[in-house]
């Protein structure tokens, strides 16, 4: 991700999950001591050695997990992404924010390609999807996030397809999010050395609504508001809070934990901020989970009880940069954390 007063690049933020491995070695630009480190880590340190003046910020995360703030913080998203699933939580998280975002992919028949999307003008990722993609993507949210399979493409490929990106980064750089490049795709084919351009169409039928949040500062901290105080915004105008729902858009609450050895306890916390402490079993000492049935997108205020309403929302889990929304029926308010505990 890159930020920073175009069109000079003042800041890069690199969001990955993932740790480097022996077998990176011979195939990735990774020297043996950056075995173990987390990618972004080794990554950030490397480009600091390079480039001395740009800020480098290394987040070793899933791109679900991390608040939307961070993507209202930048400029352009640059993705090279490895499943459909990773790619519409970007697509989401960059439309709500309003940055344009470049999906950059290969495949093991040689090719290389990218994707431009701008919110606001167009097509967005999930325009392009069918029903039979969502069904080969289907991961319920009790799951664990296991890695997909790589896709087995030379690295060269890769190298192309970061190339590409860079290649419209620069344009949209000097031209801005100019419209005329949403849904503009460039593949590369290296079998049968062919370059095409084509355009992704925008979908009324597409699953994803498009909404851009407009979304407002809420300061005070984490610790000092309660779930009860932001669910009261919800009340315009003033009124019962029938209907009123606190949600954390692309994300999701866990409500109760079980373990292998059949305990369960409650628990009210987002399922991605769920740390080994909350984790623990009591009883047999083993890792908990949440429970499918119990994971919801939204805390409906008719739903909570006294206790649920006088916990902070730091104690779900939320932190600064956190985008909260409240809903009444159709109409919605969005709010970003201020103040806050960091991202741990
Ligand atoms: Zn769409
Ligand atoms: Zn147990």
């Amino acid at each position: 991700m890159l930020a920073g007063k175009l069109p000079r690049v003042r800041r890069l933020i690199i969001l990955d999950r993932d740790v480097y491995t022996a077998g990176n070695v011979a195939t990735q630009f990774v020297r043996p001591e950056h075995v173990g480190l987390p990618k972004a880590v080794a990554l950030a340190g490397e480009i600091r050695r390079w480039i001395p003046g740009l800020r480098v910020d290394a987040i070793h995360a899933q791109v679900e997990s991390v608040p939307l703030g961070l993507f209202r913080s930048v400029d352009v998203v640059l993705a090279a992404l490895d499943s459909k699933r990773a790619r519409c939580a970007v697509n989401e998280a960059a439309f709500r924010a309003g940055v344009p975002w470049l999906d950059g992919g290969v495949s093991n028949l040689g090719l290389a390609r990218v994707t431009v999307f701008i919110p606001g003008a167009g097509p967005c990722y999930e325009c392009q999807l069918g029903e039979a993609d969502y069904a080969s993507e289907t991961v319920f949210p009790c799951a664990p996030a296991d890695a997909p399979p790589s896709s087995q493409s030379p690295a060269y490929l890769g190298a192309m397809a970061a190339a590409l990106e860079a290649a419209e980064l620069s344009r949209l750089m000097t031209q801005g999010p100019d419209p005329a490049l949403a849904g503009r795709e460039v593949l590369l084919d290296c079998t049968s050395h062919r370059l095409l351009v084509s355009r992704v169409r925008a979908r009324r039928d597409c699953r994803f609504d498009h909404e851009i949040f407009r979304v407002r500062p809420l300061n005070g901290g984490l610790r000092g508001t309660t779930v009860g105080d932001v669910l009261r915004r919800g009340r315009r105008p003033p009124g019962a809070e029938n209907g009123v729902a606190l949600s954390v858009p692309g994300k999701w609450f866990a409500r109760r934990l079980a373990c292998a050895c059949g305990a369960s306890r409650p628990v009210l916390r987002l399922k991605d901020r769920l740390q080994p402490p909350h984790l623990a079993c009591r009883r047999c000492g083993g890792v908990m989970r949440p429970v499918g049935f119990d994971l919801t997108d939204r805390l409906e205020a008719a739903a909570l009880g006294p206790a649920a309403r006088r916990r902070s929302l730091a104690s779900l889990g939320l932190v600064a940069g956190d985008v909260i929304t409240i809903r009444r029926g159709a109409r919605a308010w969005h709010y970003e954390l201020r103040n806050g505990e960091p991202m741990p």
